[in-house]
């Protein structure tokens, strides 16, 4: 609808258009004769036949005009330029809501249902159409409805012109396209909320050749770094790669051949070629007629998501100190290769390596120095093997290894390429370490086919390693099984030989060179319900792997030290009271312990001496040298027990506070036979004269030992022969006897 009035130069035409007859009528009769008359009278009807005619067609015409218009809902109208009049279709005006009659301010009325903002920019456009030679002008613009809403029209206009030009008469038509435009405002809302998504979509084409992308949105674009150009019109397979077995993949390739919904965790590759993760759901498109016509594909990033799953899946299968596969992923390997070797017949070794000494780095290193020889153990047994054969580490200082196909000659060949790994020396706490190993283990099909059963025998094997002196490998014999019960059996035993208290001290006095007894060694003694009374050898091992030492230890260190009170009270004070120590107690407060002892019983210096072996001192630790002064200065001695079945270093030994070494039994024994004997102990008792220290011979059992011993300069025996471990008041009694 055009918003202007018409033009006053079109005034003619227009009127010779609406008024036909008019301009006929004025040109009056002249002066002619009766056969005129009659010719006028003719030719008048021949006009008026005419005339009638015409105006029928033309009232036929408006009608149907008139009726066409009320008969579309397209508003309708026909503005005379000339004589600025509208003529408007009842559609129209209820599209405008406006009065069908009164025409006077037909347009300025229509101009004020046209939303404001797209007024200036009609008439603008209106006025370029009718100043140049269009015929034709459409716009579209919003009004403003009658029930206060907006809406959509366009309108198209026809032009009509005269013959100079100039524009006569509009006529238009008005459609509400609000609907269309709704959807299309739907569609445009779609697209932009499709490409503020940070998942990736894509719409394929189903039914053309090799399914092309015909669309994707600006996450797909970022997230596979390839330019929408370059995803238009291609099959998306490119955002696979290579990697075209993916099991995700086939999934996809089922539900897309069945038409169905699909949904896969798929590795895909961005241009650049790096990976990420998606989860993609495919979804079929159908028509109005079920025609599967279009697929749309949405994919969200889930790298990090499979990142953190991985990471949690390695964490729950490998050993976070070592990478090194664990105990489960070990059985799971274990399962597989105990199938196939079933299936192929092949041969498969377990074998359990389990660190000697690893206890006592640990607790005196500390545990950053036993972690770095764990990870170093684990790199070096790596090297050991071949691809097929795997390593795990089942905790604490136990390595398992699963070999594939070996032979007999083949397994003893790893163990010595793992022996000779493992002794070479590793750097730990600023000191040079050397690293031995118990090995054991069992074979399939020879020593069991079932993982469980197979892992037991290595591990029995191993144990049988360590009872063997360790540092050595033990493949499995059946009469090992028996031997692993009845270490199970007595660790029970033991927990409740804590509980009930079936332990006591025996003590065996010690003896100066001349005879006088100088002090009294305390020894530990189970009284096994069954057995009778046992020495240490039958359960101290089984007590320091049970974990109980520590708890026993401390009992053994206060039930010594409560002695003394006794042993002044009968005039014994002199008496020093000696407490075996283990690795474990050394780690296990044994300073605060010594010190709470010293003070409840008020013990003065020299009463107590605690006794630790060669190798539980020598660990190179100054943790070790600390925890000893500090023991040395609550007045508290220190002997080096079994002295020579270690490597002691020099250097190291003269930087521990020690009073005394003693001299280990299996030298003492070959005292007057064996010379190699009597030089080791001839030098031991140079060496702690030279270091200023005292020694003690132990398991002296002849004469001719104990004279050899007090010829060459030892200080202190002890041994059968003077004196065996006996109950207190025994040796109490023995003692005074002896001093009358
Ligand atoms: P040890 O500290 O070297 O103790 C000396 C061992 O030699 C004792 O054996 C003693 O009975 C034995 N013995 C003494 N004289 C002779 C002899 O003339 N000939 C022979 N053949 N042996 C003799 P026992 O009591 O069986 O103790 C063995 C080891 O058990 C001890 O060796 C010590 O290392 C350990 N032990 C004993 N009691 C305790 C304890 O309370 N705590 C700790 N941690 N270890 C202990
Ligand atoms: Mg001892
Ligand atoms: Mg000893």
């Amino acid at each position: 609808m055009p918003p202007f009035p018409a033009r006053s130069a079109c005034l003619a035409i227009a009127l010779s258009l609406a008024q036909p007859g008019i301009a006929f009528a004025q040109s009056g009769p002249s002066a002619v004769g009766a056969w005129g008359v009659a010719a006028l009278v003719l030719l008048l009807s021949a006009v008026v036949v005419a005339l009638w005619g015409a105006r029928q067609r033309e009232r036929r015409d408006r009608q149907r005009f008139e009726l066409v218009a009320r008969a579309i809902s397209d508003g309708i109208y026909d503005l005379d330029l000339v004589v600025d009049r509208l003529w408007r279709s009842e559609a129209f005006c209820r599209m405008f809501g406006l009065p069908a009659e009164g025409a006077a301010h037909a347009v300025s009325d229509w101009l004020t249902r046209v939303h404001p903002d797209d007024r200036e920019r009609i008439r603008l456009g209106y006025a370029q159409a009718m100043d140049g030679d269009a015929t034709e002008w459409q716009v579209a613009y919003r009004y403003l409805r009658p029930d206060g809403g907006i809406g959509h029209v366009v309108d198209r206009l026809v032009i009509v012109r005269d013959e100079r030009g100039q524009p006569v008469r509009a006529i238009g038509g008005v459609a509400d396209v609000s609907d269309e435009q709704g959807a299309i405002e739907r569609l445009a809302l779609l697209r932009r909320a499709l490409d503020a998504s940070t998942t990736g979509v894509a719409i394929i084409d189903a039914q053309a050749p090799d399914m092309p992308c015909v669309y994707a949105n600006r996450a797909l674009v970022q997230m596979s770094g390839y330019p929408v150009e370059e995803l238009l019109g291609r099959n998306l397979r490119l955002l696979q790669g290579a990697e075209r077995e993916q099991p995700g993949l086939e999934m996809l390739r089922h539900a897309i051949r069945e038409g169905r919904d699909g949904q896969a965790l798929l590795r895909n590759w961005r241009k650049d070629g790096a990976s990420y993760w998606v989860d993609l759901v495919v979804s079929p498109v159908r028509d109005g007629s079920g025609q599967l016509t279009h697929w749309v594909g949405s994919q969200a990033d889930v790298s990090e998501r499979v990142a953190t799953e991985q990471a949690l899946a390695h964490r729950a299968t490998h050993d976070e100190l070592t990478g090194l596969p664990n105990r489960q992923l070990f059985r799971d390997r274990l399962a597989q290769a105990l199938r196939e070797s079933k299936r192929f017949g092949l041969n498969l070794v377990v074998m359990f390596i389990d660190l000697d000494n690893f206890k006592l780095i640990n607790d005196s290193l500390g545990h950053s120095a036993g972690d770095e020889l764990l990870r170093t153990v684990a790199r070096r047994l790596q090297g050991c093997l071949r691809q097929t054969d795997s390593v795990a580490r089942f905790g604490g200082d136990e390595f398992v290894v699963l070999l594939l196909g070996e032979a007999e000659t083949d397994v003893l060949r790893v163990v010595d390429r793992i022996t000779e790994a493992l002794r070479r020396p590793v750097a730990l706490a600023g000191a040079v370490h050397y690293c031995t190993a118990s090995i054991g283990y069992a074979r399939c099909p020879q020593h069991g086919d079932e993982a469980g059963i197979l892992l037991q025998r290595a591990d029995m094997a191993m144990y049988q390693a360590k009872a063997r002196g360790r540092n050595c490998a033990v493949g499995y014999e059946p009469t090992f099984d028996q031997g692993s019960a009845e270490r199970l059996l007595l660790i029970t035993q033991l927990r409740e030989a804590v509980e009930r208290k079936e332990f006591l001290l025996h003590y065996q006095p010690q003896f100066r060179w001349d005879g006088r007894a100088q002090g009294m060694e305390a020894l530990l003694r189970w009284n096994h319900p069954v057995r009778g009374l046992l020495a240490p050898g039958h359960f101290i091992e089984a007590l320091e792997e049970s974990g109980l030492m520590a708890e026993v230890g401390r009992w053994v260190l206060r039930d010594a030290a409560r002695r003394h009170a006794e042993l002044v009270a009968l005039g014994l004070g002199d008496v020093r009271l000696a407490v075996n120590v283990s690795a474990t107690q050394l780690h296990h407060d044994l300073r605060a312990d010594v010190e709470a002892l010293v003070a409840e019983f008020a013990l003065p210096p020299g009463a107590l001496e605690l006794e630790l072996t060669e190798s539980v001192l020598m660990v190179n630790a100054e943790s070790t040298i600390e925890e000893m002064k500090r023991v040395d200065s609550l007045g508290v001695g220190i002997a080096v027990d079994d002295f020579g079945t270690g490597y002691s270093s020099l250097s190291y030994l003269k930087r521990l506070p020690i009073q005394r070494l003693k001299i280990d039994r299996s030298f003492v024994r070959g005292l007057g036979t064996d010379p190699d004997d009597e030089a080791i102990c001839a030098s031991v008792i140079l060496l702690a004269s030279s270091l200023g220290l005292d020694t003690v011979a132990e398991g002296v059992e002849t004469e001719p030992q104990r004279d050899w011993l007090a010829e060459h300069g030892c200080g202190e025996l002890q041994g059968y022969l003077l004196g065996r471990p006996a109950s207190f008041d025994d040796v109490v009694a023995m003692i005074r006897a002896q001093r009358g």
